[in-house]
């Protein structure tokens, strides 16, 4: 057995300066402070990508990267765990989650909220347990992950289902609408009807394209402020982001701003400000409009998917129709509505 351990950055590997900053430090380090690892039934190698940074830091050309190095190394490691800050983990692992869509080996992402070096620490459970997921095999010896996943205090949820819901608990992660793929108590518990399987054969597709806007509607709104991020500035995608079930106001000049993106070749999409349900157009009135104005549904995906996923299909050239009628499609385990 053969992991490749990925270091990108985040509090997990930082120790605190004389004046009380923290600041990364290098892999060595880390795994002297969790010298557990070595106890593991595994051959464990690492691969640092760049300096170590705060996952804030993390873009696109990033996400890239790191598909393009795990697609290079996917077949000398049985399994592949990315340290990585956990202010924007939801949007790297969404994003690898279709990055190396098929990928059909164990990618599991793990931080944590205290720096490895403190005493009370979240980091070592985290990544060994991390690590242990990523070695789970069934009878016949294959992985019992074959997706991308987050494994955060006690739970393993699927990448592209999490969002980071606490800047203070341990409990920093949540899966509102799909449950845990595994759970670490005594034992490991990996749910076998939960887990996702490829459904087709394997090809890194290392694209994007960042032309996506997201328009958060909040009450009082203007027109001017809403047609600045929608319009003119190079969007090929437009993410509103409305209340509830799916609702917009009755803002005569939001279908206007609506149909004059469409002329533009603009998508629209529907995603939820709320975190647990998603959008069912149109459970009210107040979303029949946008469903007539056809925006599209991102039904119960978290925003972190439905942005990745949308520069994702904008970076293989779907634009339009064709871009619509890919994001409508379950990929990668992202949505069920
Ligand atoms: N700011 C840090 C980061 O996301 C926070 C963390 O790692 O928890 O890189």
């Amino acid at each position: 057995m053969k992991l490749l351990l990925i270091y990108t950055g985040g509090t997990i590997g930082m120790v605190q300066s004389e004046e009380g900053d923290l600041h990364p430090f290098d892999f060595d380090q880390l795994l002297k402070l969790v010298p557990e690892v070595a106890r593991l039934d595994a051959q464990i190698e690492t691969w640092q990508p760049w300096e170590p940074m705060d996952s804030s830091d993390m873009q696109p050309e990033h996400w890239a990267l790191l598909a393009k190095g795990m697609d290079a190394r996917r077949k000398d490691y049985d399994g592949f765990v990315v340290l990585h800050g956990t202010d924007t983990m939801a949007y790297t692992a969404s994003a690898l989650s279709f990055m190396l869509l098929n990928f059909g080996k164990p990618v599991v992402f793990t931080g944590s909220q205290l720096p490895v070096g403190v005493l009370r620490s979240d980091a070592r459970e985290n990544l060994i347990t991390a690590l242990e997921l990523a070695m789970a095999t069934d009878a016949a010896g294959a992985p019992m992950l074959q997706e991308v996943a987050i494994y955060f205090e006690y739970q393993l949820l699927r990448a592209n289902r999490a969002y980071k819901r606490s800047s203070q608990n341990f409990n920093a992660f949540e899966s509102p609408n799909y449950p845990p793929l595994a759970e670490a108590g005594v034992s490991l518990h990996i749910k076998q009807d939960t887990l996702w399987r490829p459904t087709g054969t394997y090809q890194v597709h290392p694209v994007w394209k960042a032309s996506v806007g997201v328009l958060i509607l909040v009450p009082g709104l203007s027109q001017k402020m809403a047609e600045a991020i929608c319009l003119n500035t190079g969007c090929d995608v437009v993410v509103l982001h409305t209340f509830g079930s799916g609702n917009a106001p009755n803002w005569e000049w939001l279908p206007e701003l609506i149909d004059a993106g469409q002329q533009r070749g603009i998508s629209f999409l529907n995603a939820s400000q709320c975190r647990l349900g998603g959008v069912r157009q149109p459970a009210y009135a107040a979303s029949r409009m946008l469903r007539y104005a056809g925006v599209l549904s991102a039904g119960d995906m978290t925003l972190e998917a439905v942005v990745t996923k949308s520069m994702w299909l904008l970076g293989q050239g779907k634009v339009g129709k064709a871009f619509e009628t890919a994001f409508a499609q379950n990929l990668a385990g992202e949505r069920s509505l």
